[in-house]
């Protein structure tokens, strides 16, 4: 099963993405904390992303689509997966589509968290992030058991800086822009399902599930 996750940044896809992941034995792939993680280990990729990442743009196709076809060509992946955000762009979805189609191929499923634009900056602003083991938590709506550390690994939680109110309105102008045109891609190729992410996360998941075990 070969799974795109897609939304608004704040709609809940990596929470969602997890919980598939966990449920469906399926390897979670996050681009964005692949770049994190290059970032916090210095790397060049690491460098390079970090400057895009903390004005809210998107880091280049060309690099994007590199570690992303890297990561899916690994033996864990032969079963499938869940893409959480990848692709973000026509180009980024185009790649993916023509190395999966070349091994007779495709995803399966296009899952389109909707959440309108006013609830995104409180979704963002009251996020809070585990630099060690990528969980998340939300202040308010996903709080972790003991405030301010993460329940998995017991790390401290960070607000991540591109989770500021500033960088949030330019991080949903360019998904405006250049990822919810996805939206049609994916519709057309007859794999969308849209989901109401307003709803708190356990009703979103459980419809999540209906779909994917029809
Ligand atoms: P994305 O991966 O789409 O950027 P996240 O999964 O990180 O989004 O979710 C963004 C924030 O909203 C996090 O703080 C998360 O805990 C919270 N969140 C996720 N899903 C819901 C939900 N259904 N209701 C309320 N808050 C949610
Ligand atoms: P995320 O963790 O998915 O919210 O991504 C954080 C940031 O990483 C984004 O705002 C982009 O700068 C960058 N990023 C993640 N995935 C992609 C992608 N598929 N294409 C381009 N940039 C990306």
């Amino acid at each position: 099963m070969k799974i795109v996750m897609l939304g608004a940044p704040g709609a809940g896809k990596g929470t969602q993405a997890i919980m598939i992941s966990e449920k469906f034995g399926l390897p979670h792939i996050s681009t964005g904390d692949i770049f994190r993680s290059n970032i916090k280990n210095g790397t060049e990729l690491g460098k390079e992303a970090k400057k895009y990442m903390d004005e809210g743009r998107l880091v280049p196709d060309e690099l994007t689509v590199r570690i992303l076809l890297d990561r899916v060509s690994r033996e864990d992946c032969a079963g499938g997966y869940v893409l959480d955000g990848f692709p973000r762009t026509i180009p980024q979805a185009e790649v993916l589509t023509k190395e999966l189609s070349a091994m007779g191929d495709a995803i399966d499923f296009a899952l389109n968290i909707d959440v309108p634009d006013e609830n995104i900056v409180n979704r963002m602003s009251g996020r809070r992030s585990c630099p060690s083991c990528g969980a998340t938590y939300h202040i308010q709506y996903v709080p972790p058991k003991k405030e301010g550390i993460c329940d998995e690994c017991g790390n401290a939680l960070i607000l991540r800086d591109d989770d500021k109110p500033e960088t949030v309105l330019n991080r949903l102008k360019v998904y405006h822009e250049q990822t919810q045109p996805l939206i049609d891609y994916y519709n057309a190729a007859g794999v969308l399902r849209t989901i109401d992410g307003t709803r708190d996360v356990d009703t979103v998941f459980n419809e999540i599930c209906s779909i994917l075990e029809d």
